[in-house]
């Protein structure tokens, strides 16, 4: 599990010698980041294998849980761990192998690195030192619970775990609602404990409304569910019920009423007080970010209810 990276912007190799890819076959050179399965041992591609087995080293992030896949697929590359506590120090020295001609694969516990997974720090100072980052792609959590929700699958906004603490969960939430009242209009995906999840729900609920939602558990595994509904209703269902295994939960965007409307209507009244429908529109189209030609509809119809009452 990775908690949020510092991101420093001067990381850019030279645009004009970019490190070359010569195979098809990632992990002939460089570094290359594997995905592998998130529960069901079978979902790892060939290339993924293959990639494996021709490196020089794997990078894991529990050597005890990526032994698991490699013995099931008689790979006896060289392990080492790199996880949260231990990747910035590592990083000079991996650095100099990948820039002495070796081929690292680097892998997490379990679907693509980076996601909530360590791997960002050193995939950032490769490519600043100019050497080839590539991937061998497979299975993601997240993705996967989205495409299964049943919910818009774009624009999703992927927002790894939510606080763990109530307080602050609460003002992420909020903070995310307030980017929907001034336009923001995405499917939004988190990874959730078990036992927090009936809280997450509650707050989810609390901030967001009626909005339809999901929660996908223990994707690929026997026991894989995906409850579908709305966020109060999966709110009182988990916390009668407790949780057991991995979630994800998959929150839909709001209708334009719930995401916006009410806002953009108290914006409207306020300009329409002192300006014509068309500068009204404009000004509030502009704070929002939403469309002026809907905006301007609205101002109409809000126009129209004034002077009839
Ligand atoms: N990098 C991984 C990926 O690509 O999905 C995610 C790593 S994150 C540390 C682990 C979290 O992902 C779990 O706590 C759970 O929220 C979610 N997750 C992983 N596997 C899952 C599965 N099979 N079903 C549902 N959620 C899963």
């Amino acid at each position: 599990m990775q908690d949020d990276d510092a991101y420093d912007p001067s990381f850019l190799s030279d645009p004009d010698d970019p490190p070359e890819l010569d195979s098809a076959l990632p992990g002939k050179h460089g570094l290359v980041l594997v995905s592998t399965p998130i529960g069901n041992l079978g979902d790892v591609s060939i290339r993924a294998l293959e990639t494996l087995r021709g490196v020089d080293l794997i990078l894991c992030e529990d050597t005890r849980v990526t032994a698991k896949l490699l013995q099931a697929n008689a790979i006896g590359v060289r392990c080492e761990p790199l996880h949260e506590h231990n990747e910035d120090a590592r990083i000079p020295g991996l650095l100099a192998r990948l820039q002495q001609g070796a081929s690292i694969a680097l892998v997490s516990d379990a679907g693509t690195p980076l996601l909530s997974d360590p791997g960002f720090r050193l995939v950032r100072a490769a490519i600043a030192a100019g050497i080839l980052v590539t991937g061998a792609p497979g299975a993601n959590a997240a993705v996967l619970a989205l495409t299964l929700s049943g919910l818009p699958p774009h624009p999703f906004l992927f927002l790894g775990f939510a606080p763990a603490r109530a307080a602050a969960r609460l003002s992420h939430l909020k903070a995310l609602r307030g980017a929907e009242q001034a336009g923001l209009s995405a499917t939004m995906i988190w990874y959730e404990a078990p036992h927090r999840l009936a809280e997450m729900l509650a707050d989810l609920a609390s901030v967001f409304g009626a909005r339809e939602a999901a929660v996908a558990r223990e994707l690929t595994k026997r026991f894989e569910e995906v409850r579908r509904g709305d966020l109060a209703g999966l709110a009182e269902y988990y916390a009668a019920h407790q949780a057991r295994g991995e979630i994800v939960v998959v929150v839909g965007p709001g209708t334009a009423e719930a995401s916006g409307g009410a806002e953009i209507d108290r914006l409207l009244v306020t300009a329409l007080a002192t300006m014509s429908v068309k500068d009204a529109a404009a000004a509030v189209a502009s704070a929002t970010g939403t469309t002026r030609r809907v905006i301007y509809a609205r101002a109409l119809e809000l126009k129209g209810n004034s002077e009839a009452s």
